[in-house]
């Protein structure tokens, strides 16, 4: 199959743009062909949404209006869930039943059934007499035309996370997913136009990191949203700076896992494992690092390295399979170095730490286990992406607390304890946009979710996600 770009409510050919080879990451064979749009692609894709968004085809819509296209478009996607999550396993390797069939897609539609409700939200208009003689009015209209710019891991959530809020709030968009994965998010494009939402309101253009650039450079986008790396963010932030765009940031993670002696420490064990290999643990709130209380370091990682083994990796389409591949070759070297780098650094790898030997084609990796890594080590500190825990202890809450902040990010965080005081205290001081209490990784559409510190500003989920596309504007009425 061959893809072209998505621009008002059509499929178009590139003008002077390349081609990009779409893999299968668990075989690492060719599935399909993607353009890498140009900047005279991007520069259609805006125009389609600028019009799009001034003429008020989509903006002037009652929320009525739009909450209900909103809905069909959730009921067609239910509709067509399979062929979705088929094309998604295919994209990502990710398994079906279980990822796929069994999470991104059923909670993706509850999350545009969400927004749809949310479109017609009035919090925030208001209106009242605040200084003598007049009467002021909040309007809280779309911010405008805006780029999103997703990331591959949950290619398909990841861009209704985007389209979502947006359309909610009345913005027009131009969407481009991760240059690996632009499978689904191009097949929305046709869904979308059945929903009845208007051409030109919402542009798929695949591409790559030079497309994402010539997206936020453009002088006609009044917003960017990116959900990708830290460095992204960093490099979007100083580009958006030139045109004083707003930005949306939804970047790294790398969450603690704090178990106490008091916790259910086989209920953390299985979490802690789901949790990292979820996805093969590319998952920007992934549990990366657990420190349990000394007197119970034993047991823990004990039960850990027994589950992390007993996670059963496979092809997509097989049975019972719990963990596939990383989504290409470049991603598994790179989590190889990191493990490669700490062992030869003192290290210990408890359990994986290798490319295993069956699928040999695809972009496998085991899951691992390592321990006496410093609270500095460079394994410890950067986002590796891939399904690797480090086990650390403590001997105190604060020292406890300490470790859990002690990275750039601020995305996540879980701690594990039947002391309600020390939970609630720990909840506070713990510098992260989310913190679970027993549990680690559950997500409501109701529920934002963003970062604190170098995981970025803003927020995705919750009725928080659509007023970022909203922006204030008072009115002031002379009444005497
Ligand atoms: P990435 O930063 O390499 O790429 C993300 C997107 O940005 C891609 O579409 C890419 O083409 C585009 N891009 C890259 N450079 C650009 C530039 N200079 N200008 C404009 N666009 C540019 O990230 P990735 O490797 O695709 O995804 C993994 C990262 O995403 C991880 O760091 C992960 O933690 C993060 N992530 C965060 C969340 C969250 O909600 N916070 C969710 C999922 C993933």
């Amino acid at each position: 199959m061959n893809y072209k770009l998505w621009i008002n409510g059509q499929w178009e050919d590139t003008q002077g743009g390349g081609i990009t080879i779409i893999e299968n990451p668990a075989t690492g064979e060719k599935i399909a062909e993607a353009i890498d749009a140009s900047r005279a692609d991007v520069d259609r894709a805006v125009q389609a949404a600028h019009t799009a968004f001034y003429d008020g085809r989509w903006s002037k819509l009652t929320p009525g209006e739009r909450s209900l296209a909103l809905w069909r478009l959730a009921d067609l996607l239910q509709a067509r869930m399979e062929d979705f999550a088929q094309a998604e396993s295919e994209n990502t390797g990710k398994p079906y039943s279980m990822v796929s069939l069994g999470a991104d897609l059923p909670f993706a539609i509850d999350n545009i059934r969400f927004f749809a409700a949310a479109a017609r939200d009035t919090h925030g208009n208001s209106s009242g007499e605040y200084a003598k003689g007049f009467t002021s009015i909040y309007r809280r209209e779309p911010v405008g035309v805006v780029g999103q710019i997703a990331p591959w891991n949950y290619p398909l959530m990841m861009g209704i996370w985007k389209l979502g809020p947006a359309l909610a709030a009345g913005c027009t968009v131009v969407l481009k997913p991760a240059p690996t994965t632009p499978i689904t998010t191009l097949m929305l494009g046709e869904l979308i136009k059945e929903a009845g939402i208007p051409d030109g309101v919402v542009n798929v253009i695949s591409g790559g990191n030079e497309t994402g650039q010539a997206l936020v450079e453009h002088p006609l986008v009044r917003m960017v949203s990116l959900t990708g790396s830290t460095g992204t963010g960093k490099k979007i932030m100083k580009t958006a700076a030139d045109t004083l765009k707003r930005v949306h940031l939804e970047l790294g993670g790398k969450a603690p896992v704090i178990v106490f002696d008091d916790a259910d420490i086989d209920a953390a064990a299985a979490a802690a494992t789901l949790a990292s290999t979820f996805n093969t643990g590319q998952d920007c709130t992934a549990a990366t690092r657990v420190y349990v209380e000394q007197s119970q370091a034993n047991r823990a990682i004990e039960a850990i390295v027994e589950a992390m083994r007993a996670v059963k990796i496979g092809l997509p389409f097989e049975d019972g399979v719990q963990m596939g591949p990383l989504i290409s070759n470049t991603q598994r070297e790179r989590v190889k170095g990191f493990v490669d780098r700490a062992r030869s650094r003192g290290a210990t790898i408890l359990t994986g730490g290798n490319i295993p030997s069956d699928y040999a084609n695809g972009y496998y990796f085991e899951p691992t286990v390592i321990t006496d890594a410093d609270q500095k080590a460079e394994i410890i500190q950067s986002e590796v992406f891939g399904p690797v825990l480090t086990i650390n202890t403590f001997k105190a809450e604060e020292e406890a607390l300490r470790y859990g902040n002690d990275v750039l990010y601020g995305l996540a965080a879980s701690l594990w304890t039947k002391d309600i005081g020390r939970a609630m205290r720990l909840s506070a001081a713990l510098e992260f946009g989310t913190v679970w209490i027993n549990d680690h990784i559950p997500l409501a559409s109701e529920t934002p979710h963003g970062g604190f510190k170098q995981s970025g500003f803003g927020k995705d989920l919750s009725a928080e996600a659509v007023a970022e596309y909203k922006i204030t504007k008072h009115v002031m009425v002379k009444n005497t």
